[in-house]
């Protein structure tokens, strides 16, 4: 039996990201996202779990102590607000 895609591998596209080494913070990958989470501060107990489960790190602490998310960088996947106890965050369309 022969291989059908046999001699098609250069059909193939090539996809890259091309960028300089140690230049993620750099690139606003928050462009990507179609959700955002919102957090309610009347809700944070600040026990920062939403910021252990981030995938991209892009929750820090600001100066009142609480976990804002840096929207340049969260690309929306929703982690945060399924792991939030308290049901602080929600994710909302963004634009709203
Ligand atoms: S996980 Fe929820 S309660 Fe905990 S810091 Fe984050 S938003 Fe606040
Ligand atoms: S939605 Fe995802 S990327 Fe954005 S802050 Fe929450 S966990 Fe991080």
């Amino acid at each position: 039996m022969s291989n059908p895609s046999e001699g098609k591998e250069k059909d193939i596209p090539l996809a890259a990201t091309i960028s300089k080494p140690g230049s993620a913070t750099e690139q606003k990958t928050g462009e990507w996202r179609s959700k955002r989470p919102q957090r309610d501060d009347s809700l944070c107990d600040k026990c920062g779990i939403c910021w252990i489960f981030c995938p991209d790190a892009a929750i820090y602490i600001n100066e009142d102590g609480y976990y804002e998310v840096d929207y340049d960088h969260c690309k929306g996947c929703g982690i945060c607000a399924r792991e939030c106890p308290m049901g602080a965050i929600k994710m909302v369309d963004e634009g709203e």
